[in-house]
């Protein structure tokens, strides 16, 4: 099946119950069962809910995976696949990562014994000498936040199964319509379905996808254990966000292509990052490891002018000023203040990332309008 067909049927069957097409929300704590132990496959919502179940199984088949495990949010997701470490253990990961993950590693794991080293995986020979005895997992994530440089999945996969250490991809920015890690050679790919997953910036979620059967097996061990769950209303929206992926992807990635060569061309930018651009550092490896280019853009001001920036912040009408990205309706952000402010400032401009980048999520609106809203906001 392509995935075009998936999102609208993978593990979604009609309720056996009623013949309901869409999969009810099954707002229960817990299910009746006929004698102690037995049961219809559901004893308690913590451990199983069919709408999350239906969920699960969609997203499994998304990510070319056996398994799929849905959380609260996508940190917590992160978290579920760090517990699967010890004390001593130590996360090879990207230093062009995303913000709340950088802080979750470097504020919460790290207090436990565990620690992280970050470094440009678009290097990789640095990759190969990056890793110790004790690295245990490589966390990575491309396109790169917020300066859409590529990773290389395939080589820095191969590196890792070499010397036996697993490797999760955050495969937020592009979505399982334009990459599908595990393909790649990844263990685990995870999403913050908050943003293209969801699609209409109105659940915050999280998943993982696996295809061996033992770290599922310990994956789902902590999703229990642990309990950082979703609802089953949040599991309803999103299954319905998840019906039009391949639609709203397809069009933010048309309209990114239009927006990215319009800024490209403005006097008052000094760089646009799109990976799209033919002499984008990664063009050619996105161009093998993805289906399209995204909908993500990054772009700095002549001067680093932050007053610049401010101004254009301001007076976008159809690009909101707000935090997330990936739903129907275009944002602009402020990476410095907002998504990265974690990260050290002297850390954030050795990335590239000036205090007047501006990023933006390109929605599904008629382009033309965005450009216009574009061309207001930075013609002062
Ligand atoms: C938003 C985001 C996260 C965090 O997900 P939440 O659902 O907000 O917890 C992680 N990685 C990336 C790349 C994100 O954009």
């Amino acid at each position: 099946m392509h995935i075009g067909t998936k999102v609208i049927h993978a593990g979604v069957h009609p309720d056996p119950a009623t013949g309901a097409v869409m999969t009810p929300i099954y707002q229960t704590s817990t299910y009746a069962q006929e004698s102690p132990g037995v049961h219809k496959g559901h004893a308690y919502a913590r451990s199983s809910n069919p709408t999350r179940s239906a969920l699960e199984a969609n997203l499994a088949a998304l990510e070319n995976g056996g398994y799929a495990y849905c959380f609260g949010s996508g940190m917590a997701a992160m978290d579920a696949v760090i517990r699967l470490f010890e004390p001593g253990a130590e996360i090879l990961s990207t230093s062009d990562l995303y913000g709340g993950s950088y802080r979750q590693i470097t504020k919460v794991h790290e207090r436990f014994g565990l620690k992280g080293s970050f470094i440009d995986m678009t290097d990789l020979e640095l990759v190969e000498k990056s890793f110790t005895e004790n690295t245990k997992l490589v966390w990575l994530e491309t396109p790169t936040n917020p300066m859409l440089g590529i990773l290389d999945i395939k080589s820095i996969c191969a590196i890792a199964k070499e010397k036996g250490v697993l490797v999760c991809v955050d495969n937020t920015f592009a979505s399982p319509y334009l990459q599908n890690p595990l393909d790649l050679g990844a263990d685990i790919v995870m999403h913050s379905c908050t943003k293209y997953l969801g699609g209409h910036s109105d659940v915050v979620m999280g998943a993982l996808v696996v295809n061996k059967a033992s770290l599922a097996e310990r994956l789902a061990f902590i999703q229990n254990a642990v309990g950082a769950i979703p609802g089953p209303q949040d599991c309803f929206l999103m299954l319905r966000g998840i019906k039009t992926l391949h639609l709203r992807v397809q069009r933010s990635c048309e309209n990114a292509a239009s927006i990215a060569a319009y800024l490209r061309k403005h006097e008052r930018i000094n760089s646009v990052y799109y990976p799209g651009f033919e002499d984008h550092k990664g063009h050619e490896l996105a161009k093998q490891q993805m289906r399209d280019f995204g909908g993500m853009i990054s772009f700095d001001m002549i001067n680093d002018s932050i007053e610049l920036a401010e101004s254009v912040m301001k007076r976008t009408r159809l690009f909101t000023l707000a935090e997330s990205l990936g739903g129907v309706e275009s944002l602009i952000g402020h990476p410095a203040t907002m998504t990265h402010a974690a990260i050290p400032k002297a850390d954030r401009l050795a990335l590239g990332l000036t205090d007047s980048l501006i990023r933006l999520s390109v929605g599904v609106e008629d382009v033309r309008d965005l450009i216009v809203d574009l061309d207001m906001a930075l013609s002062v």
